[in-house]
């Protein structure tokens, strides 16, 4: 662990890292759930300690981790494969293209990461109740790593969540209360309860270290192409915390003089959860109304790091994109048929963006490294994409039944 302060996106200011927890105490007055979140805390290190101590040959990850190593859970998370997908880019025109697979976590998913974080944290600080709102993946990964240690996960989920991330919540011992209502009013339910009945909030972004908890998927991305910056990374984007991550990993390799430029972060959304796009194409953040989308980790009405997803985009000079319920089921299918990887929708929004722009007149021309993030592992939800699948009908087993 390094030294480290947490700053206010928003206002600049400074804390100790003990003196906040959530918001800024400044800017998050002006916050009422159902907008996106002001006064999100960034964590700051000592970026002069972090830029003599790492070592290429020998990396330490823990110089770039807010919480000490002796509070973090006993559930090895991350270090998921990243490989190269030569079938798959020769199509796309991309000579290196590559797809992490964080699929392969162990709740199956990329919030893994996020929420060993911050049961780590609640660990240093002797709590012993995580609550948080989920989609179905945030829940599910809070609660495997909960059950690897002695805290309980109090979970508020849609009722609607795909069934295979319900089980994998209660399996895993949580105490899931599924909601007659949205991912939108889960989180807005879950800050209540901790405001008023206590325990750690796990919320995404409203809990500053879901950020860099995600961010260890970028840094991995950079040591696993040799050290190396992509030129791109795809990203499918709901709540816009992922993006964030990923541009904070970069922006801390950048501050400690490890590198010298950012990947350009494209973000994708599904059509009818697209606040994130237009906030900006426009420059003007308004809600998603009425977002319907079978890729229910990316369904967001009012994603909570809007203001994050937007500044990691401008910064990296990257770009947003949108796709339809088709493209991402698609896009599912082509991932699973030329590479071998069963993503998630949620997942494969990524690569159904990455297949748009390489449609359209801004494609990519590179030979330098893309990378497409897989999110999720298909397996959570295998009702999306079995409207597509013709399985055959059984024969009788002998071999005159077998087409040659
Ligand atoms: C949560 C999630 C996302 C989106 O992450 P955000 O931080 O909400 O933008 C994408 N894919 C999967 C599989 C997820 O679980
Ligand atoms: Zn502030």
């Amino acid at each position: 662990m390094t030294p480290f302060t947490y700053r206010c996106a928003d206002c600049g200011r400074t804390y100790a890292r003990d003196e906040v927890r959530y918001l800024c105490p400044e800017c998050g007055k002006g916050y009422r759930p159902g907008m996106p979140l002001v006064g999100v805390l960034e964590v700051v290190f000592d970026y002069g300690v972090i830029g003599q101590a790492f070592d290429r040959a020998k990396p330490d990850w823990n110089l770039f981790c807010p919480v000490e190593k002796e509070f973090h859970p006993p559930l090895p998370v991350g270090n998921t494969p990243l490989g190269r997908v030569d079938r798959l880019g020769a199509e796309l025109g991309l000579p290196s293209l590559w797809v992490k697979n964080d699929g392969l976590n162990p709740s199956g998913s990329l919030k893994d990461r996020a929420s060993f974080l911050v049961v780590a944290e609640a660990r240093r600080l002797g709590m012993d109740l995580i609550v948080a709102a989920s989609t179905g993946n945030a829940a599910s990964a809070l609660a495997a790593v909960c059950a690897a240690t002695d805290i309980r996960a109090l979970i508020f989920v849609p009722e609607t969540a795909p069934k295979a991330k319900l089980v994998q919540m209660v399996l895993y011992g949580a105490t899931v209360v599924p909601i007659k209502g949205t991912y939108d009013e889960a989180f807005a339910l879950s800050l209540e309860y901790t405001a008023k009945r206590g325990g750690l909030n796990r919320n995404t972004a409203y809990h500053p270290l879901t950020i860099e908890g995600k961010k260890t998927a970028g840094l991995e991305i950079w040591a696993q192409l040799g050290f190396r910056v992509p030129e791109a990374i795809f990203v499918s984007v709901g709540d816009g915390v992922i993006l964030g991550g990923l541009h904070k990993a970069f922006v801390d390799l950048q501050r400690a003089g490890l590198i010298h430029r950012l990947p350009r972060l494209m973000g994708v959304q599904a059509e009818t959860s697209d606040a994130i796009h237009r906030y900006v194409e426009t420059g003007r953040y308004s809600d998603a109304p009425h977002p319907t989308t079978r890729a229910d980790s990316i369904s967001v009405t009012c994603p909570s790091n809007a203001h994050g997803a937007r500044r990691a985009i401008v910064e990296s000079q990257g770009l947003t994109l949108t796709v339809t319920d088709d493209e991402i089921l698609e896009a599912q299918a082509t991932l699973a048929g030329r590479t071998g990887i069963f993503t998630e929708p949620a997942g494969a929004a990524a690569l159904a963006g990455l297949v748009k722009l390489q449609a359209g007149p801004h494609r990519l021309a590179t030979s330098d490294p893309v990378v497409i993030l897989a999110t999720g592992h298909g397996l959570k939800d295998v009702d999306a994409p079995l409207s597509r699948v013709r399985i055959p009908p059984a024969v009788a087993p002998v071999l005159d039944s077998v087409a040659p």
